[in-house]
C-alpha cells in the first residue's frame, strides 16, 4: 500500500536532497504534449499514416527501448521519425511549467543548508531549454544530465558516476523521483531516504507507487519539513 506521509521523513538526518527534473520540479503536461500530440501527428503526417497508427508505432518502439539512454535522446528519435523533436519542444515552451510550491521548497532547503542536486535523464539541450525557461538552474549546488554520464538513472552505473561527481552520502541524502524503476535504482545504490511523485502530470490523475512513500506536493513537503525541523529544534533544548 502507498503511503502518503512525507512527515515521517527523518529531515534532521537529510544533507542532500537529489531531485528529478521531469515530473517532478516541472509539469509532466509538457513532455505528454510533446511525445503523445505533436510527434505522433508530425510523424503521422511525414509516414502517410492515419493518426492512431502512428501512435501504435511510436509507442512499441519506445517501449523496446524504455529504461536505456537511448529513450531519452531526442536526436536518436528525431533521426529514428525524421522529426525534428527539438523544433517541437521549441514550439511548445509556452507549457513548460514548474510544479507549484518548487520554488519555496528549493529556497528554505537553500536557505537551510542543504545540498540541492538536479540529476535527469533529460537530453542535454532539452535540460537546457528548460533551465533556461524556469530559472531552476540557480538554485542548484549541481546539475547533472545522465547522458555525458553514460548511463540513465535505471542503472547502478548513473550512481556510481553521481556519487563520484557531487560526493553526495547515501544515507544523508532525499531522493525525488516520478519514475519507479529510477527509484528502484536509488534505493539500491543505498539512498536512504525516497519519495515518489504521485502527479507528475496534473492534467493527469494521481499515480500509486505502492514501494514508496508518495509525494503529493511540494508544498505539502515544505509544511512537513518545516514541523518536523520545529519539533527538532522545541523537543532538543
Ligand atoms: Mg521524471
Amino acid at each position: 500500500m502507498s503511503a502518503t506521509c512525507p512527515a515521517s521523513l527523518d529531515w534532521p538526518a537529510i544533507q542532500t536532497v537529489v531531485l528529478d527534473m521531469d515530473g517532478t520540479l516541472l509539469d509532466l503536461h509538457f513532455d505528454d504534449l510533446v511525445w503523445n500530440d505533436a510527434l505522433p501527428s508530425t510523424y503521422a503526417a511525414r509516414a502517410g499514416l492515419d493518426l492512431p497508427e502512428a501512435r501504435a508505432r511510436i509507442r512499441d518502439t519506445l517501449d523496446r527501448a524504455r529504461g536505456t539512454l537511448p529513450f531519452y535522446c531526442l536526436d536518436h528519435w528525431s533521426a529514428y521519425f525524421d522529426v525534428d523533436l527539438h523544433a517541437i519542444e521549441t514550439r511548445l515552451a509556452a507549457h513548460v511549467r514548474v510544479h507549484p510550491g518548487v520554488q519555496a521548497f528549493l529556497d528554505w532547503a537553500r536557505a537551510h543548508g542543504l545540498a540541492l542536486v538536479l540529476a535527469t535523464n533529460a537530453h542535454p539541450r532539452s535540460l537546457a531549454r528548460k533551465l533556461a525557461l524556469t530559472g531552476l538552474e540557480a538554485c542548484f549546488d549541481h546539475v547533472v544530465s545522465a547522458h555525458p554520464l553514460g548511463a540513465p538513472k535505471e542503472q547502478a552505473a548513473f550512481w556510481r558516476a553521481l556519487h563520484e561527481r557531487t560526493g553526495f552520502d547515501p544515507a544523508r541524502t532525499l531522493f525525488i523521483d516520478d519514475n519507479a524503476a529510477v527509484l528502484a535504482a536509488a534505493r539500491a545504490f543505498g539512498v536512504a531516504h525516497l519519495l515518489a511523485v504521485s502527479r507528475p502530470d496534473s492534467h493527469q490523475g494521481p499515480l500509486e507507487h505502492p514501494d514508496y512513500h508518495s509525494l503529493e506536493s511540494f508544498e505539502v513537503l515544505l509544511a512537513a519539513a518545516q514541523d518536523a525541523l520545529g519539533q527538532r529544534a522545541a523537543t532538543s533544548s
